[in-house]
C-alpha cells in the first residue's frame, strides 16, 4: 500500500482538508477520497453541485459540511480555520455562461480565488491546490501542449479567469510563502455530472431518441479523463510533487472526438437508428477549443498515469451516465 507520508515528512493522514466546491461533481469524488486520509470541510453554495452528492458522506467521522458563498469573505475566513490544505475546485462550471453574461467567470473564478487566497493567507494555510483547466492555453497548434507551453492566450473567458486565478496563486505564494499544486484539467467524465458533453447528448436523446444535434462539425477532438483518475492524480501530485508552485496537466495522452462520443452512445443507449444534426463549423459555440491534445509527460514522470485512455473513460462514463439520468 502507498505511503501517506511523502519525502517532505507530511503526514497526509493527519490533515484537516477544506474543499470549496466539494459538493460539486469533481469536488465530491475527493471529499470520498480525502476522507481515507484525515478530516474533510465542503464549503459549497449548491449552485451547480447538488446536497444528494455527499449525503452518504455526512455523519462519517471528520466530514463537515458548510452551504455558504466563497463570495462571503467574513463567513469564508471563520470557517477556513484551523485547517492544513485547500482545495478550490469551486468555480462556474460552464464555458458557455460568459456569452450570456460576461462578468459570471470574473466573480466565480477571479474574484472567489482571491477571497480563497486572503482567507488562508489570514488564517496561515500554506498549501493550495487548485483545478486549473487546459482553456488556459487557448487555441493552439494541434499538437500536445506541455506545460510549458506559450503564450497563454486563452479565448474564453473561463480560460482568461483560469489564467487570472493561477496567476493570483503563484504570487500568494511568492509573497506569503505559500505551497500550491495547479492541475489543468482535461475533460472530466464520470458519474454525477451535471454538465459536459455526455450529459448533454443523453439529455436531448432522452427528450428525442430519433435525432441528435451535435454543435460543431463533430470533428472537435480532446482528451477525457475518468473522474476518480482526476481525484487519484490530483492526490498523488500533492503527495510528490514538491516546487514552491506546481503546475501539471492532468489528463489521458489520447483524446476522442466528438462524433465518436456521440457513436458510442448511441450504441450503449441501443438506439442505431438516430440521425445525427450537426450545427456546423469547426467548434461547438464562441470560445470553445475544438482541438486540445494534452502532453502528459510531466505528470508521467513524477511516477502517475491514468487508470483509462481517452476513449475507456468516455465509455465508461457513458454507462454510468445513462444510469443516473
Ligand atoms: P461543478 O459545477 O460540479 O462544481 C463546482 C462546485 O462549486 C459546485 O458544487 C458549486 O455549487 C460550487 N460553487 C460555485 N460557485 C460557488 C461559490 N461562489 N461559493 C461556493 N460554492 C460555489 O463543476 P466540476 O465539473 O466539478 O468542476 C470543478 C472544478 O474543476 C471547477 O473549478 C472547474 O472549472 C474545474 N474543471 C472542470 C472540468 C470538467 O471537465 N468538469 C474541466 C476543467 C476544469
Amino acid at each position: 500500500m502507498e505511503s501517506n507520508k511523502n519525502d517532505r515528512g507530511y503526514n497526509l493522514s493527519d490533515m484537516k482538508y477544506f474543499i470549496t466546491g466539494g459538493a460539486g461533481f469533481i469536488g465530491s469524488h475527493l471529499a470520498e477520497k480525502l476522507l481515507d486520509s484525515g478530516a474533510v470541510t465542503v464549503y459549497d453554495n449548491l449552485s451547480s453541485g447538488k446536497d444528494s452528492f455527499i449525503k452518504h458522506l455526512a455523519g462519517q467521522k471528520g466530514f463537515n459540511f458548510i452551504k455558504a458563498d466563497l463570495l462571503d469573505l467574513d463567513m469564508l475566513k471563520k470557517s477556513m480555520r484551523g485547517h492544513d490544505v485547500l482545495f478550490h475546485l469551486a468555480a462556474n462550471p460552464d464555458v458557455r455562461e460568459a456569452i450570456r453574461k460576461t462578468d459570471t467567470d470574473l466573480e466565480q473564478g477571479t474574484i472567489v480565488t482571491y477571497n480563497v487566497l486572503e482567507s488562508m493567507r489570514e488564517n496561515g494555510i500554506d498549501k493550495v491546490v487548485f483545478a486549473s483547466s487546459s482553456t488556459v492555453y487557448g487555441e493552439t497548434p494541434v499538437k500536445p501542449l506541455a506545460e510549458d507551453y506559450g503564450p497563454l492566450l486563452p479565448i474564453s473567458l473561463y480560460g482568461a479567469s483560469k489564467l487570472a486565478c493561477e496567476g493570483l496563486i503563484s504570487s500568494f505564494c511568492h509573497i506569503f510563502k505559500m505551497k500550491a499544486w495547479i492541475f489543468r484539467f482535461a475533460n472530466i467524465v464520470g458519474p454525477r455530472a451535471t454538465h459536459g458533453v455526455i450529459f448533454d447528448f443523453i439529455n436531448k436523446l432522452k427528450e428525442n431518441s430519433d435525432e441528435l444535434e451535435i454543435l460543431g462539425d463533430g470533428t472537435q477532438q480532446k482528451p477525457y479523463l475518468y473522474v476518480n483518475d482526476c481525484a487519484d492524480g490530483m492526490l498523488y501530485g500533492l503527495k510528490n510533487a514538491d516546487e514552491q508552485v506546481n503546475v501539471y496537466n492532468l489528463g489521458a495522452n489520447s483524446s476522442t472526438r466528438v462524433s465518436d462520443i456521440a457513436k458510442m452512445l448511441i450504441e450503449q443507449m441501443g438506439l442505431p437508428n438516430v440521425k445525427f444534426n450537426y450545427t456546423g463549423g469547426n467548434r461547438g459555440w464562441p470560445g470553445d477549443v475544438p482541438q486540445v491534445r494534452f502532453d502528459t509527460s510531466k505528470m508521467e514522470k513524477l511516477g502517475w498515469k491514468p487508470g483509462f485512455t481517452s476513449d475507456e473513460a468516455v465509455s465508461k462514463a457513458i454507462t454510468e451516465i445513462i444510469k443516473e439520468i
